[in-house]
C-alpha cells in the first residue's frame, strides 16, 4: 500500500485542527516547548518509510520508552517481571498511587509509572549497566548511534519526582523494590528522558509489527513476548484513556507526556506521532486524532 497520499492528507488536516490541550508542565524542562508542532512517521513492514511535518525533530520519549525498558527486562528476566508486575489495565492516571495500597505494592501493569519503576529495579539487578544496555538496544533498532538521554530533562524531572519516589518507597515497604530507591528513580527518569524523533521511534517499534524480525541479533525476543507487549500496549498503553484509544484508533500503542505516541499495526506498519498538547489523561491530542485518521483512511484498525 502507498501511504504517501494518506500521510499528506493527515498532515494537512492536522494543520486545521483547533489547538486543544496543554503541554506537560510538571517536568519544568518540558514546559518551554513550542506546543504547536506536529510530526508523523510510518514504517511499512516492507521497509518503506513515510514522514511528514516535524518528523525528524527529537523530543522527550517519556513513557513511550517504558516499552523499551519492558522489552529489555523480558529478554533478561521474564519470570521476574510477571512475578512482580501485573497485566491488568489500571483505569487510573499514569501516576496514581491508589491501587498500590490495595494490591500490596504490586503494580497493575508495566506501563504505568509504578510498573515501569519495578521494571527499572529489575534492570538494575540483572544488567551491569542498564542505561548503556538500553541505549545500545534503542540505537540499534532505530539505526541512529547518536540517540541519547537528555540530561537536562532528567535533572529537571529529578527535582520534582516526589510522587515517583513515593511509589518506589511504598513498593519497597512491600519488598517489591530491591535496590536503593534513589538509584532506581535515577534509572527510571533517565529511561524516560531518552530523546528521539518520530522516524526513529517508528523504526525502533518495527519489531512489534514484524514479529521481531528487525531485532538486532543480540536482543532477540520470542514471538510470545512480542504478542504480550502488544497486548499490554492495547489494554494499558494510554492509562485511563486506553479504552478511548482502542475505540477511536484501534492499534496497540504507547504515549508519553512529551507528546509522542508510537503504535503498531501487526504485519503492516509501525508509526509514531509527536505533538506536545496533551489531553487530561496525558496523551497527545493531535497524535491521537492523526492516528484515528490513519486507521480509518488505510482501513488498518486491528478490529
Ligand atoms: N517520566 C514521566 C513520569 O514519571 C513519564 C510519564 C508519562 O510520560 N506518562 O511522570
Amino acid at each position: 500500500m502507498n501511504y504517501q497520499p494518506i500521510m499528506q492528507g493527515i498532515f494537512e488536516e492536522m494543520q486545521k485542527e483547533a489547538p486543544l490541550g496543554t503541554v506537560a508542565t510538571y517536568i519544568p524542562e518540558l514546559a518551554d516547548i513550542n506546543p504547536d508542532q506536529f510530526g508523523i512517521a510510518l514504517l511499512d513492514v516492507d521497509g518503506t518509510h513515510y514522514a511528514m511535518g516535524d518528523s525528524e525533530k527529537r523530543f522527550s520519549a517519556q513513557s513511550v520508552a517504558k516499552v523499551f525498558a519492558l522489552s529489555l527486562a523480558l529478554r533478561h528476566a521474564p519470570d521476574e517481571v510477571w512475578k512482580r508486575v501485573g497485566v491488568e489495565p489500571s483505569g487510573d492516571p499514569f501516576n496514581s498511587l491508589g491501587l498500590l495500597e490495595v494490591e500490596a505494592g504490586r503494580p497493575r501493569n508495566p506501563l504505568v509509572n509504578a510498573g515501569a519503576i519495578v521494571v527499572s529495579d529489575i534492570l538494575l539487578s540483572v544488567c551491569d549497566n542498564p542505561l548503556d544496555e538500553l541505549l545500545a538496544f534503542v540505537r540499534a533498532m532505530a539505526g541512529a548511534q547518536d540517540i541519547a538521554i537528555d540530561e537536562a530533562v532528567a535533572a529537571s524531572e529529578l527535582q520534582t519526582a516526589h510522587r515517583n519516589r513515593a511509589h518506589a518507597h511504598f513498593m519497597r515497604s512491600f519488598g517489591n523494590i530491591h535496590n536503593d530507591v534513589e538509584e532506581v528513580i535515577g534509572v527510571y527518569v533517565r529511561i524516560c528522558a531518552i530523546a528521539m524523533s518520530c522516524s526513529e521511534l517508528a523504526r525502533a517499534f518495527a519489531f512489534l509489527a514484524n514479529q521481531g524480525r528487525s531485532l538486532p541479533p543480540s536482543f532477540r525476543l520470542d514471538a510470545r513476548a512480542i504478542r504480550r507487549i502488544n497486548a499490554l500496549m492495547l489494554t494499558c498503553g494510554f492509562y485511563d484513556e486506553a479504552g478511548e484509544f482502542a475505540f477511536s484508533v484501534g492499534l496497540p500503542g504507547k504515549s508519553g507526556v512529551g507528546g509522542g505516541i508510537a503504535a503498531v499495526c501487526p504485519d503492516r506498519y509501525s508509526v509514531a506521532t509527536w505533538s506536545p498538547r496533551l489531553t487530561k489523561g496525558g496523551n497527545s491530542y493531535l497524535g491521537t486524532r492523526a492516528l484515528a485518521r490513519l486507521t480509518t483512511l488505510s482501513d488498518s484498525s486491528i478490529f
